[in-house]
């Protein structure tokens, strides 16, 4: 899907979001206006890739109730954009399609921006593919493993059977992910360790373990939380023997694998500050991955609401 014409495209995006009810940004009323712009225009709209400035055709609605102005933009990782809802388009439904995601330096190809602005932009979308704050804890059977980004791979195994308990060799960074493989749902996060007291109170955060199975590896930073959970089965690795009585830990092995190919082809270098972000748009697409494209695009326009993400705080360090 291209999105060429910018009044289509804020129609998509009103139908994506809204689905025919706008919501004001504001109040949260049902009921709202449609304001006809004052001689047919707006004054001037986004600039193109081609150069050309093209007339406004954002569309701008009024609440019932609050009486205030909103549009679909309002109060999203878009609010106050500068450039055309077409573009915004053509990028989330490449993020949601491509398996490795885009990188900037494609965005900035693309629809002809800067590569700041294709930087930004990646990283807003990125903020509407983080899972809802409210969002139920998980339970069923758990996947529980961890990786470090950012250095090889091929000892990571050997490494964590050293004595040492929560080491975090040189700029690697640990990542926890928790795979529920009856939903398919996963959650990823960056640790500041590995040892028990950290997986404990990450995994604790994010999991019903009363209710739940958990399968990990046998790295015995998992033995303290393990007993929390219903049965507890610890695979191992370490003689390649990856599937034990049923268990297996290679969904994480698989979703890891998958993670590091994108952030060392497609986006090369992740600093440790911008790591949670990659992480959601990984965890986004995975846990969705059941779903058709259309779906994926309509629950990221979804996750776009309520969320702001200014470029100054985000480049700040
Ligand atoms: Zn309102």
């Amino acid at each position: 899907m291209r999105v060429q014409d910018e009044t289509d495209a804020y129609l998509l995006l009103e139908e994506l979001r809204w689905h025919g009810t706008p919501i004001c940004a504001h109040c949260g009323h049902d009921k709202a206006y449609f304001l006809n712009p004052k001689g047919g225009t707006r004054g001037s709209g986004p600039k193109r890739a081609d150069g050309v400035r093209s007339q406004s055709v954002r569309r701008v609605w009024k609440c019932a109730k609050c009486r205030r102005q909103f549009s679909v933009l309002t109060n999203t990782v878009m609010h106050g954009t500068k450039i055309a809802i077409a573009d915004w388009l053509t990028v989330m439904v490449l993020m949601c399609s491509a398996k490795n995601g885009i990188s900037a330096r494609e965005v900035e190809r693309l629809i002809g921006v800067t590569p700041e602005t294709a930087w930004h932009m990646l990283h807003r979308l990125r903020e509407a593919m983080k899972r809802d704050p409210l969002v139920g804890m998980l339970s069923g059977t758990i996947v529980a493993d961890e990786t470090f980004i950012g250095g090889a791979e091929k000892n990571k195994h050997a490494s964590k059977r050293k004595p040492a308990p929560g080491r975090t060799p040189g700029a690697k960074v640990p990542v926890l992910s928790l795979i529920n493989t009856e939903t398919g749902e996963v959650r990823s996060q960056v640790i500041p360790d590995v040892t028990g007291m950290t997986l404990r109170k990450a995994i604790e955060q994010e999991v019903m373990a009363s209710e739940s199975i958990l399968h990990a590896d046998q790295w015995a930073s998992y033995k303290p939380i393990g007993r929390d959970f219903v049965a507890h089965v610890a695979v191992d690795h370490g003689n390649g023997q990856y599937v034990l009585d049923g268990a297996s830990t290679n969904a994480a092995e698989g979703y890891f694998s998958q993670l590091k190919r994108s952030l060392d082809g497609t986006h090369h270098h992740v600093s440790r500050e911008h790591l949670h972000r990659y992480l959601a748009e990984f965890d986004f697409r995975y846990s969705t991955k059941e779903l058709s494209d259309t779906e994926r695009i309509n629950r990221m326009v979804k996750g776009a609401a309520g969320r702001r993400l200014s470029y100054r705080p985000l480049v700040a360090r």
